[in-house]
């Protein structure tokens, strides 16, 4: 079966798009999509690198709340539309992040890294500066590991291997083996938690040769007794929702999983792939 919900878009409730909530819909609906879940940034404590007079990556909940509420009644029947967020998880805001996702009916929440070490490996002219690819890599996974010990207030973790989109080299040198010793305690802990993992395509529209994370991540995954994956374009356009998703669902076909997830009141759904 084609894979027919997407689970990680942003519109303009998200710093970084520019796209209504509703083309995003209507885009959905034209490619015959069944469900789609809106996952708009919240990263406090995001590096100000514009020196923006707001700070980048924070959400107005009630106006998002209130333009959520209004498109779900008005595309009703058409397209099932859900209501998410990506948090942008550093251990110091666990307790902020648990405060602020008990004060809405979440469907999905995606936990990301985005900042680490103060950078976002985005801004690869300060993340990655004077130190070589491979340490950077590696204080990624460890940071990711630092938020999985004190943060469990979300549901599939967005695209594990982010940072390697904006690597010097993307994933040229990049294998699962040369940094085992980190992805394995990753993997083990999202399964101990009962968390989904999330197959991000929005990878190859960025340059990677395959997704975040790769088939024999997500094998690996599957192996250690993991269930879950969400899938994702990562969308902030509204003609990227859904791109590569044939790629992606033969990803995890390759990686042995039969179904992947969707979530609804923080419940994970199957369906099949
Ligand atoms: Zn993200
Ligand atoms: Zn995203």
């Amino acid at each position: 079966m084609p894979i027919l919900h997407d689970f990680h878009m942003h519109s303009s409730f998200s710093s970084d798009s520019t796209a209504s909530m509703e083309s995003m819909i209507q885009s959905a609906i034209s490619k015959n999509l069944k469900a789609i879940c809106m996952t708009e940034h919240y990263d406090i404590d995001y590096p100000n690198y514009f020196s923006d007079p707001t700070p980048p990556f924070l959400v107005d909940f009630e106006a998002y709340r209130a333009h959520y509420l209004e498109l779900e009644a008005k595309y009703r029947g058409k397209l099932e539309f859900l209501f998410g967020l990506e948090l942008g998880l550093q251990p110091h805001l666990a307790q902020t992040y648990y405060e602020c996702i008990k004060k809405y009916p979440f469907d999905f929440i995606l936990g990301s890294i985005h900042t680490c070490n103060g950078n976002d490996p985005y801004y690869s002219q300060y993340y990655f500066k004077d130190i070589e690819e491979e340490e950077a890599y590696r204080n990624y996974f460890k940071f990711i590991l630092e938020n999985l010990e004190v943060y469990d207030g979300f549901d599939s973790l967005g695209h594990l291997d982010y940072v390697v989109r904006y690597g010097p080299n993307k994933d040229k040198f990049y294998t699962y083996e040369k940094y085992q010793d980190l992805l394995d305690p990753i993997l083990m802990k999202l399964v101990s938690m009962g968390k989904a993992i999330e197959c991000n395509a929005g990878a190859l529209s960025r340059g990677l040769k395959t997704t975040n994370p790769n088939s024999i991540i997500l094998t690996r995954y599957r192996e250690l007794g993991g269930e879950l994956v969400t899938i994702g374009s990562d969308a902030h356009k509204p003609e990227a929702i859904g791109a590569d998703f044939d790629f992606a669902r033969a990803v995890l076909l390759e990686s042995g999983f039969t179904h992947y997830a969707t979530f609804r009141n923080r419940i994970p759904q199957m369906h099949k792939l």
